[in-house]
């Protein structure tokens, strides 16, 4: 295995962004002889949409986009590639909300996954059922929608326990990441709460697997980067969903006692979603988050901006499941009573669970005017409890509050590190109590090189001040950075890459593995 190993090539520092042709005769010819060459496209209008994502930062043109109309389309490709004397790269692209080209393939073919939602599953790619053993489960496509999943299951009654802040994501796609909100801190990320997965290996071979079926391809899959294999479905943890919701936000100056108040709440039983952010007074104190503040709350929370220099907001919820028994306003206050924030600036709001989940789907669409196109250079982070307040002193208030580059939500809210399995290919700092940090910049009032060369700032700060940060939906171009991304787990990553994806096929957006 070693001797395998030493010739896996990795990119180096050769990046890929603003590739814009591809070569010719990139895919053998006789692809056009398969079956599924009637769903291959090789015009421009296909192929341009594949070079695009959120993040409008790099554009990679592949050779063809498949819209397969059933999973064995996929296994075809794959395989097809796979037994080629020249092998090509192949993409899933879920929704394409990565931020750097990440579901891009230069050169290769982008399965565009959610025509298996139009073509096959024909809008049925949830399954609900229930076992002893399980409990209520949700059969997914890779392809669907969170909000879709969400829609579905509610009409029994049911839901996913763990989410992401925005619904518009699939479900392959968050979990080659994670998925975190800020229910994570109680049922742990998304890749959490699978049961099983059916998975195409960079071989094309079709499995399934689960803790006790195939668990290293189980493990590999969840979190991986879709380096190991295209997730085609997911059996997905279900609980019997809230009706309403108790949402409050409270604001706070000191960081300390934000922090601590976060960290207490996330160890106490009761709260269903704690998260947080820094509201800088240049930001409309609830960006691009649901239309939450009154306009007469707002003129109060932008009065605060006079007095103190930095603010932090924290946003908490409690589900309710049955409408009658009206106890759930004493036991939140019983939960929040000891907490530290700014007197009198506590805000209290009653929701559907739906439109809580669905919170940032509003903000999108106010903005469908273009703003929500602009170049995202975000950065997300976790940062070890240890390394916190130096991060908050350094990075929140040094860098980005006095600098004054701010354009968008930054987010910060701890989770706990128990709720992670190590087995899984996600990586977090190796602490207790972890933050996410999220910095969700977006170009335009600002040029994005100036906020990625502050990104770039941000992360040469931690590493001269010692705080182990390690990136979330992580960006690196050389073989060194990634080596250092994975950490211990860098040996275990590749031998499964060898394993799964010899030929090094799939998602190259990443920038991880160099095909051969
Ligand atoms: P894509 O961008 O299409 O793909 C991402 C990667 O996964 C690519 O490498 C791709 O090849 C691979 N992939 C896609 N589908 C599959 C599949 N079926 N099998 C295997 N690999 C696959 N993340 C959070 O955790 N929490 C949040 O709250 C959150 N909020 C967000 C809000 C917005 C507005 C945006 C733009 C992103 C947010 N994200 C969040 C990040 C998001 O989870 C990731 O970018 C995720 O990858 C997006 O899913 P997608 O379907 O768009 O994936």
């Amino acid at each position: 295995i070693h001797f395998i190993l030493l010739f896996i090539v990795i990119i180096n520092s050769t990046s890929i962004i603003g590739k814009s042709k591809p070569l010719p005769n990139s895919l053998p010819c006789d692809i056009r002889s398969l079956d599924i060459a009637a769903r291959l496209r090789f015009d421009h209008d296909a192929t341009k949409i594949a070079s695009t994502d959120f993040g409008n930062l790099s554009h990679q043109i592949p050779a063809a986009v498949l819209n397969p109309s059933s999973v064995k389309d996929i296994v075809d490709l794959t395989k097809f590639s796979y037994n080629c004397s020249v092998p090509f790269s192949i993409a899933a692209r879920g929704h394409a909300h990565s931020v750097r080209g990440q579901a891009m393939a230069y050169n290769g073919v982008v399965v565009n996954m959610t025509s298996l939602n139009d073509h096959y599953r024909n809008g049925s790619g949830v399954r609900i059922s229930w076992s002893a053993s399980l409990g209520s489960y949700a059969d997914v496509g890779g392809e669907q929608l969170w909000i879709d999943v969400l829609n579905a299951t509610l009409e029994h009654g049911l839901a996913p326990v763990s989410w992401t802040d925005y619904l518009y994501l699939t479900v392959g796609g968050t979990l080659s990441n994670a998925g975190i909100s800020g229910q994570a801190f109680h049922y742990g990320p998304q890749i959490n709460n699978v049961h099983e997965l059916d998975v195409i290996t960079g071989r094309g071979e079709f499995l399934t697997c689960s803790k006790h079926k195939n668990s290293e391809l189980f493990y590999a899959v969840l979190g991986g980067l879709g380096q190991f294999g295209i997730i085609t479905r997911a059996r997905i943890v279900l609980d019997k969903a809230p009706k309403r919701v108790k949402w409050v936000q409270m604001f706070y100056s000191n960081f300390s006692a934000f922090s601590r108040d976060q960290e207490h709440l996330i160890s106490t039983k009761g709260l269903d979603y704690v998260e947080g952010s820094l509201t800088g007074d240049d930001n409309h104190p609830n960006n691009w988050r649901s239309p939450f503040f009154s306009p007469a709350d707002q003129s109060r929370i932008a009065s605060l901006f006079t007095k103190y220099e930095v603010i932090y907001g924290m946003e908490v919820v409690k589900y309710y499941y049955d409408l009658s028994v009206d106890t759930v306003d004493e036991e939140l206050r019983m939960l929040l009573k000891e907490l530290n924030f700014i007197p009198g600036f506590i805000f209290m709001k009653d929701a559907s669970f739906i439109d809580f989940l669905n919170r940032v789907r509003s903000e999108e669409l106010s903005l469908a005017k273009g703003l929500w196109d602009v170049p995202h250079p975000w950065l997300n982070l976790f940062v070890p409890k240890s390394g916190i307040m130096d991060f908050n002193a350094g990075v929140l208030v040094h860098i980005i509050h006095k600098q004054n580059k701010t354009s968008g939500p930054i987010l910060v809210y701890p989770i706990n590190r128990q709720k992670w399995d190590d087995r899984m290919s996600a990586v977090v700092p190796d602490e207790e109590t972890i933050y996410a940090v999220g910095l969700l910049h977006s170009g335009g009032a600002i040029d994005w090189q100036v906020l990625d060369g502050q990104n770039k700032e941000i992360l040469q700060f931690c590493d001269k001040a010692g705080i182990k940060v390690k990136q979330y939906l992580p960006h690196y171009e050389t073989k060194e950075e990634w080596v250092n991304h994975f950490g211990a787990k860098w040996s275990i990553f590749n031998e499964r890459k060898v394993k799964f994806d010899p030929k090094m096929i799939l998602s190259p957006g990443q920038g991880i593995f160099r095909l051969g």
